[in-house]
């Protein structure tokens, strides 16, 4: 807790406002939720990422949250308006792709952060336009033959599949490149990540640590394509209890017997390491096949055919690699100088000058999706012809 920045005194003194630009400057908005007031404060000129403070209106005091999340970079300026427990910041002059913000003040992943660490919490969240297919989180016991089936399933279908390569603090195998295969990371960096919530998993597996980042799902998504996993039954569990809603794939071998001969034939673990594996490989089937976390059973035998199954799981049996790709996302263009209001759950956009009332953007908020630690997917938006009273 603080004393109020001197210049906001005179602001808030009159009482709540919402979405309204301090006195003082273009690039402070306040939004009230409740008894909080939310203070976003950019430095206009576009040398300072937008810093948040809250004015607690029932104690009088301003609270200094832990802001979570990948926070806006600099902008012209910005505008706000409230969506229920997020608020839409929207940044001036920036680039298509990073116009879109959530600030999240009361959503559940903000709720639980709080709770956790037992301070004020906000989290910011990039809005992306359009929805991402499903990720594919793929699990199994080591050496049963998921990156093989992986592989496959990329060199067959290359614009359609991206992986999310992992963190781990395991050394690389001969053939395997940093930032390709795995990132590879010291520990206490890892560690300190983890703590930082970069990590939508992460789990110790065989005696190292390994984790998948927000970020490696989110850039994956953003190139347009379909997120593939290849993480642990732990890991899988935490996916499925977290915002991000996957298909879940456990790969089984044919025998205990067979399992140990092909992770003796791929000859990249000592001797000490393919015992450790195997003793893991028990438990893990016995979660993965006796759990409600996983929606397909896939008995890699014989590999061809575990393939086809896959395909035919994802619905790709028959798929014509060279059929035309899905539509480019689209982009939005906001206005530099705007001004935004809202009706139920869409945001209008005007120009900031009344005559040019007649290009408004219409961003729907009603299908939101995901959202901090990752992006917000699932808007929309339309251009339309119209002033704003005819909407009204
Ligand atoms: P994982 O990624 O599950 O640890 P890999 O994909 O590395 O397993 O496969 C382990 C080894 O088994 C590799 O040498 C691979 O070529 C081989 N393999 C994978 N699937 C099959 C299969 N169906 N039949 C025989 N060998 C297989
Ligand atoms: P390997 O060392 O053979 O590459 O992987 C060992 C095990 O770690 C595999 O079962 C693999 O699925 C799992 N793994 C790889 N990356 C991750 C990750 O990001 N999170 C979790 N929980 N497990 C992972």
């Amino acid at each position: 807790m603080g004393e109020a920045p001197a210049f906001l005194v005179d602001d808030l003194q009159d009482g709540p406002l919402n979405g309204l630009e301090l006195k003082n400057g273009t690039c402070k908005t306040t939004t009230t939720v409740g008894d909080k007031t939310y203070v976003t404060v950019g430095a206009g000129d576009g040398t300072l990422s937008i810093d948040v403070q809250i004015f607690d209106r029932s104690l009088g005091e301003w609270v200094h949250p832990t802001v979570l999340g990948t926070k806006p970079l600099s902008c012209k300026g910005h505008s706000a308006v409230l969506c229920e427990n997020r608020i839409l910041v929207l940044k001036k002059g920036s680039k298509s792709d990073d116009q879109i913000w959530f600030l999240e003040v009361d959503t559940e992943y903000v709720r639980q952060q709080r709770k956790k660490l037992g301070t004020e919490v906000v989290a910011w969240s990039k809005g992306v336009i359009g929805n991402a297919e499903k990720p594919i989180v793929i699990s199994g016991p080591s050496g049963v033959g998921k990156g093989t089936l992986i592989s496959m399933l990329m060199k067959e279908f290359p614009s359609m599949f991206g992986f999310s390569v992992s963190h781990t603090t395991r050394a690389p195998r001969n053939m395997e490149k940093d930032g390709v295969h795995y990132h590879f990371t010291d520990k206490s960096v890892m560690e300190k990540e983890i703590k930082n919530g970069k990590f939508l998993e992460f789990a110790s597996v065989h005696g190292n640590l390994y984790g998948t980042s927000v970020e490696a799902v989110e850039v994956v998504a953003d190139a347009g394509k379909r997120c593939i996993l290849d993480i642990d039954v732990q890991g899988a569990k935490s996916v499925r209890a977290s915002s991000l809603e996957a298909i879940f794939i456990f790969v089984c071998p044919p025998s205990m017997e067979e399992l140990e001969k092909r992770l003796r034939d791929r000859g990249t673990e000592t001797e000490e390491q393919i015992l450790k594996r195997l003793r893991n490989a028990k438990a893990e089937i016995e979660q993965g096949t006796s759990s409600n976390i996983f929606d397909f059973m896939l008995y890699n035998d014989k590999l061809e055919e575990s393939y086809e199954k896959l395909k035919k799981l994802l619905g790709l049996d028959g798929f014509v690699a060279a059929s035309p790709k899905s539509a480019a996302p689209r982009e939005i263009n906001l206005p530099l100088d705007h001004s935004v209001s809202k009706i139920d759950d869409k945001i209008i956009i005007s120009s900031g000058l009344e005559k040019e009332t007649k290009n408004l953007i219409m961003l729907d908020v009603s299908s939101l999706k995901g959202g901090a630690p990752g992006r917000t997917r699932g808007l929309d938006f339309q251009v339309i012809g119209a002033s704003l009273d005819k909407l009204c």
